[in-house]
């Protein structure tokens, strides 16, 4: 079985020191198939003086992977675009005019909170936090379809498509979705249109979760709507994060009926068979 980590970050993330040939080694340890370096395009403005995406910088230590461990494994240069609807006319020429494998679009905040900003959620409590959120993801697919309606795909993959829910247990040491099973599908139904790839992230299965971001029943839900294929990601911030949770990641994925994992390179999707 080929498994390939899709999501991860490297020192060019400011939230991360990891030397990308950190993460490549732990990739050939655990025996798997590739791995693509997804550092953050943050683009709220309060976060452009820290956060700059460093494209060259990233461009060559991914060639010098290449070199040094391409005849062993696929080395991936991703982004991680952080969904900002006022800025899409500053990040869409960035994508457009950049070479990549692969590009996640995920979102970070919603209604001009962060989610990581404790303060931003003043007024909002795990439910009206988690629903607010789920609308904004929502509006992020939406604005994919819209682009693919024009000929335009910028976008491979929706990132961890609940990641509220981790912020609500931080916060309010609950989380709840299930009971926003309406918009989920929407959600879902409008990244099979977009063709909009939903990523199972397995970050909180190492954090305070015991569920995926989303959980078994969404994929099984993305399976009844017709998906086939979906990503799985680590979002790795450090080296022996890579690949963790993989086996138990695609052993949820079939059983919940997708049988293939989606493989991005050089922007075309290739599925390989879980
Ligand atoms: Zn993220
Ligand atoms: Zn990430």
């Amino acid at each position: 079985m080929a498994l390939y980590d899709q999501h991860l970050h490297s020192r060019f993330s400011v939230d991360s020191d990891t030397d990308p040939v950190e993460n490549a080694r732990q990739a050939l340890s655990l025996g798997l198939a590739g791995l693509s370096i997804t550092d953050h395009l943050d683009t709220h403005p309060t976060e452009w003086p820290i956060c700059r995406y460093d494209y060259d910088g990233i461009a060559a230590a991914v060639a010098g992977l290449r070199e040094q461990f391409g005849d062993r494994l696929f080395i991936g240069h991703g982004i991680e675009v952080c969904y900002q609807p006022e800025q899409m006319s500053r990040i869409l020429p960035f994508v457009e005019s950049h070479r990549f494998d692969i590009v996640l679009l995920s979102v970070h905040w919603f209604g001009g909170r962060a989610l990581h900003v404790r303060e931003h959620w003043d007024g909002l409590d795990a439910a009206a936090g988690t629903r607010a959120y789920l609308e904004a993801v929502l509006s992020a697919a939406r604005f994919v379809l819209e682009l693919k309606r024009q000929g335009r795909k910028p976008f491979d993959v929706l990132g961890h498509l609940d990641l509220v829910k981790r912020y609500t247990v931080r916060y309010f040491n609950t989380f709840e979705v299930r009971s926003q099973r309406e918009i989920i599908d929407e959600i879902l139904r409008t990244c099979l249109e977009a063709e909009l790839v939903p990523e199972v992230n397995l970050s909180s299965l190492r954090q305070s979760l015991p569920e995926p971001m989303p959980a078994d029943w969404v994929i099984r839900r993305y399976a009844e709507l017709g998906g086939e294929a979906m990503t799985l990601g680590s979002d790795a911030h450090s080296p022996e994060h890579v690949g963790a949770h993989f086996k138990e990641g695609a052993a949820m994925l079939r059983e919940g009926g997708i049988r293939r994992l989606a493989v991005f390179k050089d922007r075309c999707r290739e599925d390989v068979d879980l």
